[in-house]
């Protein structure tokens, strides 16, 4: 019911009919009649004077802006002006009365209403004070959004939970393969080894089989030996306890160890290994033993993942910005697939076995390889056309720098690696202890055949007691000893006048930097890792100097 004629109503100021006066005076609810142009205020009713807190007099014929001033604010004279127009009721609900503390939410409910003349010219305004409900709306939203939250939260709390349990099922799938593939590789030395046994037992008055299988035997005992020092390497990597015994060191002298090293895997399979070196010499600055590691591990890869009569190239070129060289083992084997290329140098990685062919390994070479070459500061990657064409591992390591002082003159040698001079031995008394009987025994047996004078104990009480009777000139103590163990009878040895001149080796399972530090501290000379390598022991023995008797 649009009006027209704004001008004509203003002259008729607007009367708010009997009837609507005499409903809205007896509403509870708060009400106000104003002009539909002017916003004039004609009548309200008492709720409403309660409502705003004001007499009605001070409202009536003013202007409803005026009146109620906040009114403006909420939006409600945009809305008496719509309906004025239109013609059409309206509801505005729960709207805050932000001028309010605490706040307070009224709603309305507007029509347009005829005067007494008949004409159409005010609008009825009923406001309620919904704050309560307003309220409780709002928290009652907020209450469902943290629900909602806290519903997303659940989900993801599971999610994670979900995803740690993958990961701690995963590790336990992988620490159980990991066992099943060391005792397979620990196996496969130690069968040979029980076969050379018994095959000594009947061959023992033929030399030349005694020594053929002997040889068999120290190479499967290497491999086994190997395959231990890997582990360790690993963890030392880890745990960032290894440490690099850094020198001038030519790259070709490293190469041809890690040649001479993998020699015997590259003739069995029969394989023709070609090694291209630039004819200057290449300098670095690192440690030649972990260095050849790193190249006898790749060769080794190279040889074991290929076919007999493969071709295997190690090849080197020096590159510039950065200075560095860079290694290429490549090889015509069996390849790798495209996505595992990435993942290679994963700890205890293997590529699928199904298509691979070969068995063996631990899964550790090529972690190692990436550990020792990012400790010498350079970086390595692999390559491969897919299945069946070939890899290549590509070895990038900085150069030697000339620094001020730093070089070192080539003549001087590095304690840590000592030289290959062994002078000739002489007889030595040495008591050897261990609680495996066995142990001590065949030690005993092997330095006998030195040509030492031998005594062995078996606890650590006892391992004093002989050493004060027997006056040895070297003891090899075992650390885990019953009784007292080796570290305190090291310290007991020490503490008597004749025990300070006895060199003191600890011949232990443990080998890590802390384990020879605590030896150091209890007074040790020496730490050797069992199984200790008789070349070793010998040119420890060698180099001792000769016995004070
Ligand atoms: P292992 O040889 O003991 O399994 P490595 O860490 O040396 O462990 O190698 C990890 C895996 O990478 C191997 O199992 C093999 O699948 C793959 N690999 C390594 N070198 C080669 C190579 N030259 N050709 C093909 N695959 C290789």
């Amino acid at each position: 019911m649009p009006h027209d004629g704004a001008s004509a109503k203003a002259q008729h100021p607007f009367e708010l009919p009997r009837l609507s006066r005499y409903f809205s005076e007896f509403s509870p609810l708060p009400m106000i009649a104003v002009e539909g142009t002017t916003h004039v205020v004609r009548h309200l009713n008492a709720a409403f004077a309660r409502l705003v807190g004001k007499e009605r007099t001070e409202l009536v014929g003013r202007p409803f802006a005026e009146a109620v001033p906040e009114e403006e604010a909420n939006g409600c004279l945009a809305l008496l002006d719509r309906v004025y127009r239109t013609g059409t009721p309206e509801n505005l609900c729960e709207q805050e009365r932000r001028s309010l503390t605490p706040p307070a939410y009224w709603s309305y409910a507007v029509w347009a209403i005829l005067g007494e003349d008949e004409r159409p010219g005010g609008l009825m305004i009923q406001v309620k004070d919904d704050t309560e409900i307003a309220l409780f709306r709002k928290q009652a939203t907020e209450m469902n959004e943290a629900l909602v939250l806290s519903s997303v939260r659940q989900h993801e709390l599971t999610e994670t939970a979900e995803n740690l349990n993958a990961c701690l099922k995963a590790s336990i799938e992988g620490r159980d393969h990991f066992i099943a593939v060391l005792s397979h590789e620990l196996r496969n030395p130690l069968a040979p080894i029980r076969n050379g046994l018994q095959i000594l037992k009947q061959v023992g008055n033929d030399p030349v089989a005694s020594a053929n299988v002997g040889s068999m035997m120290e190479r499967q005992l290497s491999q086994l030996v190997r395959l231990v020092d890997d582990l360790l390497d690993v963890s030392r990597i880890t745990l960032g306890k290894l440490e690099l015994r850094k020198e001038r060191v030519e790259l070709a002298t490293v190469v041809g160890n890690a040649v001479e090293a993998s020699r015997t895997p590259i003739e069995q399979q029969g394989h023709e290994l070609t090694v291209v070196l630039p004819p200057t010499p290449i300098l670095l600055d690192a440690d030649p033993i972990r260095l050849a590691q790193v190249f006898q591990n790749l060769l080794n890869n190279a040889a074991k993942y290929s076919d007999k009569g493969g071709q295997i190239r190690l090849s080197a070129e020096l590159a510039s910005a950065p200075d560095e060289v860079v290694v290429r083992v490549k090889d015509s084997g069996i390849g790798i697939p495209a996505a595992q290329l990435s993942n290679v140098f994963e700890i205890f990685l293997q590529v699928d076995k199904a298509w691979k062919r070969v068995q063996g390994g631990l899964g550790i070479g090529l972690s190692l390889v990436k550990g020792f070459v990012e400790m010498h500061g350079g970086r390595v990657e692999a390559h491969s056309d897919g299945p069946g064409k070939g890899s290549e591992f590509v070895v990038r390591l900085p150069l030697w720098k000339e620094e001020g002082g730093r070089r070192k003159e080539e003549s001087e040698t590095d304690p840590a690696h000592p030289s290959s001079f062994i002078p000739p031995p002489s007889k030595r008394r040495i008591l050897v202890v261990d609680d495996i009987r066995d142990n001590a025994d065949s030690l005993a047996l092997l330095l006998r055949l030195m040509g030492h004078e031998i005594a062995t104990a078996h606890d650590g009480l006892e391992a004093v007691e002989a050493a004060g009777t027997f006056r040895p000139d070297v003891i090899l103590l075992d650390i885990g000893l019953p009784k007292m163990n080796g570290y305190e009878a090291a310290r007991r040895i020490r503490a008597q006048p004749w025990g300070q001149g006895m060199v003191l080796t600890a011949l232990t399972g443990w080998g890590q930097e802390e384990d020879r530090l605590r030896s150091a501290a209890a007074g040790f000379d020496h730490h050797l890792v069992k199984p200790v390598d008789p070349v070793e022991l010998e040119k420890l023995l060698a180099e001792l100097a000769p016995p004070q008797r």
